[in-house]
This record gives structure tokens, sequence and C-alpha cells, in this order.
């Protein structure tokens, strides 16, 4: 049992809301402030960032009874669909059988989290931008002409990549931050659904349109359509800046993907309309300001959408969060202290996953020797399931540590090059050859993960 405090969280995002939510649960005071109005009260506005809830995420939600809720606002995806310019469309199960993610709307999950925080007596103050934040009294500045100060217990810093938290504890001495922004940044484009209410592509499936330096690709709404993500290099040859007149985007459209062109009716529209986002990676160090102060999700750690995890390491923070909670009860310097320490590594490992996946997405699931080299690494999975779990499943299917996948990936990756360069390996790939030359590489190449 924990003495309930006062806490206030800054920022009623996805994490925010459900923390909001765990705290409740343990008997504290909540406040939750947002800069931004009530997302519910506003009118759609027409663009939709698609998320992929993958199992850490459903755990979190879980432990906290709103999984089954969530559930049904989110579309099941067992696979991607790759699409190729004159080539039947491919599909690669992401994992086992049974293992899936999921396609959520943002913008319909942050709308239900917060009403299932309010229902827990969370109070949100909405349209209250926090300016700043005194970390050791913990009391917080809202209001734009007059200031008002209110002091709390606890202030946790909810409030995403762009963090007014972590602004004021940076101007601390040995407080490291930094940022990177990709070169390719983002626009959102839509399939809207076919007369009848059906998808117009596999309802199931994350649709992938890999382009070597750029790609498209499609996740499903409850409602038919799918939200597309073109994702390209702002500057160059086939970018952002390149695509600046109708007829230049309808050709390229058409050329680089005239299997789908005809399924995005208001492309023109869209392309002019909906502005091009950037993307960046993160990082910082501490997390945390004694007993007081303590960022979770984007604002401790934002990273580049390509593993689809961000949201879910985030949800992931507050489990953690919340078995320290269960050990050190009111000792909430110690909690805050294995926080940051058992997340930062973790942090970085899906950080650096996410930054590779990028390359294998748009490059990779396409080229024939990735696909081989993949189907030789879930045939030996199926076979030795304690000796091989692929990297995805790890990140995607599994709750063992980030930093634990990126260390075994590295050591995977070793051996699949060493598996590649076996003589004929393109007729051989399924023999038992090929099955002892990967078993005698687990021996030889040793893990770095403590069993
Ligand atoms: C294109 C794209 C695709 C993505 N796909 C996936 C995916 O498939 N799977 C996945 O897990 N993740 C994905 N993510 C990442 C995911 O969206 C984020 O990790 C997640 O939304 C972070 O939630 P958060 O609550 O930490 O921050 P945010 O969602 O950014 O929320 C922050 C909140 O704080 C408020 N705020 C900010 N400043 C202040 C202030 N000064 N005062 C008061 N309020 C303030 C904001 O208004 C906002 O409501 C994707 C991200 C992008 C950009």
């Amino acid at each position: 049992m924990q003495t309930p405090k006062k806490t206030a969280i800054v920022g009623s995002g996805l994490v925010g809301s459900l923390l909001a939510i765990y705290l409740r649960h343990r008997g504290h005071e909540v406040d939750i402030f947002d800069r931004r109005p009530d997302i519910r009260t506003i009118k759609f506005s027409g663009r939709s960032i698609n998320l992929a809830m993958s199992l850490r995420g459903w755990q979190a939600l879980e432990e906290v009874g709103i999984a089954d809720e969530v559930k049904k606002v989110a579309v099941r995806m067992d696979k991607r669909a790759i699409h190729m310019p004159g080539k039947p469309l491919y599909f690669q199960y992401y994992g086992k059988e049974g293992e899936a993610i999921y396609s959520i709307s943002r913008d319909v999950l942050n709308k239900k989290m917060i009403d299932l925080a309010e229902a827990t007596g969370a109070r949100f103050i909405f349209e209250s931008k926090v300016w700043d934040v005194d970390l050791p009294e913990a009391t917080i500045h809202i209001g734009q002409a007059q200031r008002e100060a209110r002091k709390y217990d606890l202030v946790f810093g909810a409030d995403g990549a762009f963090s007014r938290v972590r602004h004021k504890m940076q101007r601390q001495s040995r407080f490291n931050y930094s940022q990177e922004f990709l070169d390719s940044g983002y626009k959102e484009l839509t399939i809207p659904p076919n007369p009848d209410g059906s998808h117009k592509l596999d309802k199931h499936s994350l649709h992938i349109w890999p382009r070597g330096a750029f790609m498209l690709i499609a996740l499903p709404n409850l409602d038919g359509s799918f939200t597309c993500t073109l994702f390209m290099p702002f500057e160059g040859k086939n970018s952002f800046e390149m695509l600046d007149t109708e007829s230049k985007v309808q050709e390229f459209f058409e050329h680089y993907f005239p299997d789908v062109v005809e399924d995005i009716p208001s492309l023109l529209k869209e392309f002019f309309k909906n502005p091009t986002s950037a993307l960046v990676t993160i990082k910082c160090f501490p997390w945390t300001y004694w007993d007081k102060v303590a960022l979770i999700g984007d604002s401790a750690h934002a990273i580049v959408p390509f593993y689809g995890q961000g949201m879910n390491a985030g949800f992931e923070d507050i489990q953690v969060l919340n078995n320290l909670m269960n050990v050190h009860e009111d000792d909430w310097e110690t909690i805050f202290k294995q926080y940051q320490a058992e997340r930062k590594p973790n942090a970085d490992a899906i950080a650096e996953l996410s930054f590779r996946n990028f390359m294998e997405m748009s490059t990779k699931t396409a080229d024939k020797r990735f696909i081989l080299r993949k189907k030789i690494e879930s045939r030996f999975a199926e076979k030795h399931p304690d000796k091989w779990v692929p990297l995805y499943s790890r990140v995607t299917f599994s709750d063992r540590p980030y930093a634990e996948a990126l260390a075994e990936g590295d050591r995977q990756r070793i051996i699949m090059d060493k598996v590649m360069q076996m003589d004929n390996i393109a007729e051989i790939w399924d023999s038992g050859e090929v099955e002892q030359e990967i078993l005698s590489l687990l021996n030889l190449v040793p893990s770095k993960v403590a069993r």
C-alpha cells in the first residue's frame, strides 16, 4: 500500500492518460493538464495517425483491466502485405500462428483512454499549457496572461517529444540530451472504404510498398478505410521537395504505386493539404528529479516509428513504474532511481532498432536474399523455438527487455551472415546441412544475454 499522493501529470496523450488510470487504481489524487482543448469535443479533423499495438502495450492495458475495451476499436494484422510493381502481392506472416499486431487510430484511442481515466476519478484540465516547473517544489505553472502556480507531491512529464518538463530539467548540470532528425519525413493519405463499407485491400495486413529510399504503408481502420503514410526524404531525388505540383505528384504515384493510386481518390487534395512532418529520435538522462519529478513516454525517449513501438514502450514504462511501486511503496526516490536505471538502456535499444528497421522496411522487404534469409530463420525457429526467437518477435510478441532483443538480434545477424555465405544456399536452405550449421554457429557465437 502506498500513502496517497497529490500528483500532476503534464500531457493527456496516450501515456499520460494510462498513467492516470494506474495512479488512480493505487488511490493517488490525479490532475492531468493539457495545452490542447478536450479532443473529445473537437470534430474529427480528417487526419489520423494509426498506431500498431503489440504485446507490451496490451499487457499494460490488461493490468488495469481495459484491454478488452480497447480491442473493440482495433483491427488485427497478422502479416505484412508487400506490394512490388509488376509482381504478385506477397504476404509475410509476423510471428507464430495466432500472433498479431493491432491497428488503432491514435485519435480514437486517446479519446477512449481519456474517458477511461476520467471514469477512475482523474481530473482533466484542458487548455492549460504548463509553462514552467519548479522541480524541487514539484510545482507547475500554468496560464498565459496570469501564471498560476499549483503545488503537488509528484509531477510526471508525459508531454511528448518536445516536453516542457524535460526542457526545465535540461537546464541542470549533468543533464544529457540529444535530438536527431531523419532526413526523411512523412505525410498521411487516405484510402476510403468501398461503397458497401468493406476494405479495398486485405484488412488484416500492414501493407507496404517498399521503394528503396522511400515507401508507402497502409494500416486498416475499423470503418473500412486505410490510413496511408508516405515516408520519403525531404530533399533530393524522389523527395517531398521535388513533388511541388499536382502533375508531378500524380505522375510519381502512377509510376511508383500504380496498384494503389486509384484507391486514393483525394490524393492531390490530401497531398497538398496535409503537412509533411518530421521524424526525430530524442534521448536524455536523467529522467527523474529526486523523489519529485519523472519523465515518461515520448518526453523521455522519442523514437522513429519503424518498429511501431513508441506508444508500446511508453506503456511499458508505466508497468515498470508500477512494479517498482509495489516493491518500494512510499520510497519514491528509489522508485524513480530504479525506474530510470531499468528503462534507459531499453529505450536506447528500441531507438536503435527502430532506426535500423527503416532500412529493413524500405529497402530489404522486397529483396530476394532478405526474403530467403527470413525463410531460413523462421524455419529454424519453428524447429528450435527454444534456440531461436526472431528479432521482430522478440520486440513485438515478447516482453523481454528491448536491450536483450538488440543484443540477440546482433548475434543472429552474425550467424545468418555466415549461413547466407554457404554454397548454393538458395537450393539447400531447407536442408539438414543448414540446420546443423546454425546449431554449430549458435555454440560458436556467444550470447551476451544472461540466462
Ligand atoms: C507517424 C507515426 C507513427 C507511429 N506509429 C506508432 C506505432 O505504430 N506504434 C507505437 O507504439 N507508436 C507509434 N508511434 C509513436 C506514438 O505515437 C508515440 O510514442 C505516443 O503517441 C507517445 O505518447 P505520449 O503520451 O508520450 O506523447 P504525446 O502523444 O505526444 O502526448 C503529449 C501530450 O502532452 C500535451 N502537451 C505538450 N506540451 C504540453 C505543455 N507544455 N503543457 C500541457 N500539455 C502539453 C500534448 O498536447 C499532448 O496531448 C508513431 C508516431 C508517429 C509520429
